[in-house]
């Protein structure tokens, strides 16, 4: 059986409640600085319908870089805010929405 979309009721590879989402979504890319001077991209803004996972696992692994996801933000390690920007625009996110 395939999994079914709470909000629509479709099957999840017919629902496009994640595209629409996407569109709509203000995300906030930013790069801050930890210890050691070690940059860290923070992706943010993300709301309970996009699979925040899955875009982190992309990311990571487009740029080949480690992270991890605390409070349903990215984190990924280094200065990636231009290539983050990319992805996300691949992935369906409104580039005049992308705060970088
Ligand atoms: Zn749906």
């Amino acid at each position: 059986m395939n999994e079914v979309c709470q909000k629509c009721g479709l099957p999840k590879d017919l629902c496009i409640c994640g595209d629409i989402a996407k569109e709509t979504q203000k995300i906030k890319i930013r790069v801050i600085n930890r210890r050691f001077g070690k940059n860290v991209t923070i992706v943010s803004g993300f709301d309970k319908n996009t699979d925040v996972k899955e875009l982190w696992k992309k990311m990571k692994s487009k740029l080949a870089c480690g992270g991890t996801i605390r409070d349903n933000e990215i984190e990924l390690q280094g200065n990636h805010k231009e290539k983050v920007k990319q992805i996300l625009k691949n992935e369906g996110f409104k580039e005049e929405l992308i705060d970088a």
